[in-house]
């Protein structure tokens, strides 16, 4: 309120003072005409004094005119005495010298000069000649009063002159006046407007200095808003860097200085106030030992976590472990090595997860992980939950240096999914420490899931790739080769498909085994063996003139394809097998080339360099995009069967069949149709342009002694 009735006043003197200026130069102004109207005045008033002087003149003269007149009639009538005439005589004279003096002072009149110079002199001749006339006759007035008469009579020529001079003058004077009174209208005028202009200059001048005034004010408020604003947002313990502020506080000894100051003061009050929330929160949401959040902060992550799961249908997992013999190093090694040991255990387990947002201390040695993104399928989330936890697990085993000293803290991890539906975090921590517990009482140093389902998954799992590493080693593969034909249902080749023969199982379908492979990177191995096995069944057929021209398509997985050395192998297998190039066919998916193209594409040049053709497996089921299509070096697109199984009856995937095949041929590409079950399906593709199929109308994948070339 004070700060801002200062600032009012700040405004406020400036204004006054250009006001006043104002009215110094309005009162200057008006007092500098007072002056010229005055001065005008006086000569006004001299002139009227000369014309003033001039009638006197006119009336005294005309007076002695006059009595010299009436003396003449009463001398012609005898009427006076010589006394009288000589009373007379002396009285015209006197009276003559006396209007001679005022004639001269006429004369000499500034004014008459400046008015008509040149004919003042003629009004002095005239006068002395009437004077001499009027002197002589009152001479001779007493001897002859006719020749007085005469006199006077040449004395009343000069005395008209003389009246029309004065009234000359009289006019000039007054022509003169008025001349002075419109010159001093016209300087009236002239100040007149000067002032105006003055008064318009001085208000813009005032408006501009208002203008730059406050702008300079409200500058300086929006540093002071800005630096509120910055504070307000301010939401960490960094420090509010003000220097438009801290500026103002130098320089400015005035309010807004005042004013910076205490902002400066807020800004400090601000930070220690956010310091200390920050520590409060650090006390409230943070393990003190370790600096990972605490059961809190996991609990309040964790139902956002629940919600999110909920909308994007996704599975996360939560796993809670601890370390198997934490209380033999605290009871051996004193609480400080256990305090250390807990330090670098979460160091190592922030370096694992990279984000400190999934991790959390619970306990004394007790800690949890959230993994998330885990997919929507139960059992691969199992899966890849399992494998993350094996991968934290081997990660904890490796021993902890603690004062050069080496310590060995194994963990036993409890593992429960949820999806966000029906959980409450309360009974995921339960369960997720039953299972811990179970871990524990299972030999400890393992993992172990709460669901015993998913226990069951994980186990069949783990048995499965003990089963696959033996049946590698033990040869319980087999491949089954399904025809593929033209149109006229010749068959001009194959594709290889694996078939496992477990001793126990039977036949385990590659649905099952080969993401497992996958996973586990016995893919390479096996692929391998399908590459040699399906490069030797080439080479038998080359040597039959019958099955010769046959090709051999072989499924090509993304690991193996990645393979540094994948072309060298190729290249190696059909040297050794001696078999055309041409007639070995590899199936590639769309994600197994996307995933680094330019090196997918430079590994096909090379192969296809010496020969080897490329065909596109379950095209149509993935990026489909024209974009890449046209980069890839590819012979073959093999429509995925989806599209082939409803090709009669719906006619979006007719639609997609059709332009696939439209695509193919306009890149120069050959098409071929898998899982053409009936005739209708093959006439419909035929139609469309396809001239190649495979599927159970031709043959199902058998093994090598039941794969006739002609029905
Ligand atoms: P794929 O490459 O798409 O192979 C086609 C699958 O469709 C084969 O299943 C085949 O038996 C089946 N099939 C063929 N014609 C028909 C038909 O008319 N109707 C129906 N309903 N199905 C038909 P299979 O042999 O079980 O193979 C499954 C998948 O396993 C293959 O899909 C392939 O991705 C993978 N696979 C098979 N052998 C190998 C291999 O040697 N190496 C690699 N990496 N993967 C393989
Ligand atoms: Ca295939
Ligand atoms: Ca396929």
């Amino acid at each position: 309120m004070k700060a801002s009735r200062k600032l009012l006043l700040l405004i406020f003197w400036p204004v006054v003072l250009l006001s006043l200026f104002a009215v110094i130069v309005a009162y200057w102004s008006l007092s500098s005409i007072k002056t010229q109207s005055y001065l005008t005045y006086q000569k006004q008033v001299q002139d009227l004094h000369v014309v003033q002087q001039a009638a006197d003149f006119s009336q005294e003269i005309g007076g002695l005119h006059r009595r010299v007149a009436e003396a003449i009639v009463q001398a012609k009538l005898g009427q006076l005495s010589e006394v009288q005439l000589y009373r007379l005589h002396t009285q015209i004279v006197d009276g003559m010298d006396a209007l001679s003096g005022q004639v001269q002072a006429l004369v000499e009149s500034e004014l008459l000069l400046e008015v008509n110079h040149g004919s003042v002199l003629l009004l002095q001749q005239e006068f002395q000649s009437y004077r001499r006339f009027i002197i002589q006759a009152t001479d001779i007035i007493a001897i002859d009063p006719s020749v007085a008469q005469n006199y006077l009579q040449q004395a009343q020529e000069s005395f008209i002159q003389f009246s029309m001079y004065i009234q000359r003058i009289t006019y000039l004077l007054a022509e003169r006046t008025e001349v002075r009174s419109a010159e001093e209208f016209d300087v009236h005028q002239r100040w007149l407007y000067g002032l105006i202009l003055a008064g318009i200059v001085g208000l813009i001048a005032v408006l501009l200095l208002v203008l730059l005034f406050s702008s300079w004010i409200s500058r300086k408020m929006a540093y002071i808003a800005d630096a509120l604003s910055q504070m307000a947002r301010s939401d960490n313990c960094q420090t509010i860097l003000l220097p438009n502020i801290e500026q103002m506080h130098a320089k400015d000894s005035g309010e807004f200085g005042r004013m910076a100051g205490a902002l400066l003061s807020f800004r400090d009050a601000v930070e220690r106030r956010k310091q200390a929330e920050a520590e409060a929160f650090e006390l409230a949401f943070y393990d003190s030992l370790t600096h990972l959040p605490n059961r809190r902060l996991l609990i309040e992550r964790l139902t956002h976590a629940l919600a999110l799961n909920h909308r994007t249908k996704q599975i996360s997992a939560l796993l809670c472990f601890d370390l198997d013999n934490f209380k033999s190093i605290n009871d051996a090694q004193g609480h400080r090595a256990g305090d250390q040991v807990l330090v670098e255990l979460a160091e190592r387990l922030l370096e694992w997860a990279q984000n400190q947002n999934h991790i959390a201390r619970i306990g004394g040695d007790e800690f949890v992980v959230v993994l998330d993104a885990l997919g929507s399928d139960q059992e691969q989330a199992a899966s890849k939950a399992e494998q993350a936890a094996e991968q934290l697990r081997a990660y904890l085993n490796q021993p902890y240096f603690i004062k050069g000293e080496r310590y060995f803290s194994t963990p036993s991890m409890g593992i429960v999914l949820f999806t966000g539906k029906n959980e409450t975090i309360e009974d995921l921590l339960k369960q997720s420490e039953t299972a811990m517990y179970n871990a524990k009482s299972n030999g400890r140093n393992r993992i172990s899931f709460y669901d015993p389902m998913m226990q069951q998954v994980l186990v069949e799992r783990a048995a499965m790739e003990v089963a696959l590493r033996e049946a590698i080693e033990q040869s319980q593969f087999e491949l089954f080769y399904q025809p593929q034909v033209d149109q006229a249902q010749l068959v001009v080749g194959a594709e290889a498909l694996i078939r496992w023969h477990h001793p126990e199982r039977g036949q385990v379908s590659p649905g099952d085994f080969i993401p497992l492979a996958e996973e586990t990177g016995q893919i390479k191995q096996l692929g391998a063996w399908v590459l040699e096995t399906a490069c030797q069944q080439l080479k038998v057929w080359q040597k039959n003139h019958a099955t010769a021209h046959l090709t051999l398509s072989v499924n090509v997985s993304a690991q193996q394809f990645k393979e540094v050395s994948f072309v060298q192998q190729v290249k190696q297998l059909i040297d050794q097998t001696q078999i055309r190039p041409q007639n070995l066919k590899i199936e590639l998916t769309e994600s197994t080339v996307l995933e680094s193209v330019n090196e997918a594409v430079e590994k096909m040049r090379q192969l296809r360099g010496i020969g080897v053709k490329f065909s596109l497996d379950d095209f149509g089921t993935g990026y489909s995009s024209l974009q890449y299509l046209k980069r890839l070096p590819l012979d073959q697109i093999k429509i995925d069967q989806s599209f082939v199984k409803d090709i009669n009856e719906d006619v979006d995937d007719a639609v997609i069949v059709q332009t696939i095949i439209a695509m193919s041929h306009a890149l120069g590409i050959e098409v071929i149709a898998e899982g053409v079950e009936t005739q209708a399906q093959k006439h419909l593709l035929e139609r469309q342009g396809c001239r190649f199929y495979q599927g159970y109308l031709f043959g199902k994948p058998c093994p090598i002694k039941d794969f006739h070339i002609s029905s």
